[in-house]
């Protein structure tokens, strides 16, 4: 089975060779969809991990054991439309075309169900529109 995973690690815990650990340990494999994670800083890694629902719920609760903030909740993109001034940007970096502009209007349309989650757009924003309810 596979779970999408949002972990925050503390800043002892950034170097840790998470995904190896998973894979080596617990047979969980780990797909890495979004990685912000830099030397001495609380770093953010979003996993979809594939594995035996057991292993999945052992790698979980070691994770866990490390001070790594696990989120399992279902995640959602939202874009705050008041303060969205259409400038495109976060376009250019969905892999699923979820966000694009009108090529009448030129606003910028998102598409809740081609939404992978995947974050890219989050930085890209130049106004801080578009957010993650966790
Ligand atoms: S989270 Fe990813 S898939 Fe969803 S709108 Fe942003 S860039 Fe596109
Ligand atoms: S980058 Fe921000 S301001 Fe520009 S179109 Fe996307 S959500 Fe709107």
């Amino acid at each position: 089975m596979k779970k999408r995973v949002r972990l925050t690690f503390p800043r002892s815990a950034v170097r840790m060779p998470v995904t190896y650990r998973l894979a080596k340990d617990f047979n969980v494999a780990a797909n890495i969809i979004r990685a912000q994670v830099a030397p001495n800083q609380i770093g953010v890694l979003v996993l979809e991990l594939s594995g035996d629902i057991d292993e999945l719920e052992a790698a979980i609760e070691w994770m866990r054991t490390q001070d790594i903030s696990v989120s399992l909740a279902k995640s959602e993109i939202l874009i705050d439309e008041d303060s969205c001034v259409h400038c495109g940007l976060c376009t250019g970096v969905c892999p699923t075309q979820a966000l694009k502009l009108d090529p009448d209007s030129f606003l910028l349309t998102f598409t809740r169900s081609r939404c992978i989650v995947c974050e890219q757009c989050i930085p890209t924003c130049p106004v801080q529109a578009i957010s993650i309810n966790l």
